[in-house]
């Protein structure tokens, strides 16, 4: 269980870190325990990379899905790109999010080999 420190920050759990990973969009071609994609930018992240800032790392961090009714459970975490929390169009993506796991995505070799 997440817990809520007295600073306001969030502590997880390995669980919590682990789930807000599985509820992030998979990529057909990717191995969904390595990489996944962020639902904001369409762009991959790397499962290593967990709390890396830095834009270029591919990093990630836990994100609420609905920041309206903001519950620290972890099926309301997902991973996203700290860089893409500035980008959400709305504080409840639980919509968004669930029309884009249900589309197929699929990773471009081609394009990433060109960079
Ligand atoms: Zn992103």
């Amino acid at each position: 269980m997440a817990k809520l420190l007295s600073d306001n920050s969030v502590e997880f759990s390995a669980a919590d870190i682990l789930q807000a990973w599985e509820n992030a969009p998979i990529l057909i071609n990717k191995e969904p325990e390595l990489v996944r994609m962020c639902y904001i930018c369409k762009f991959h992240m790397l499962q290593e990379k967990f709390n890396h800032q830095e834009i270029g790392e591919l990093g990630w961090v836990i994100d609420l899905i609905n920041a309206k009714k903001p519950e620290l459970i972890s099926s309301n975490f997902v991973a996203i790109h700290p860089y893409c929390l500035e980008y959400k169009a709305k504080s409840d993506n639980s919509k968004v999010l669930k029309k884009i796991k249900s589309q197929i995505w699929k990773f471009d070799e081609e394009a990433f080999k060109e960079q």
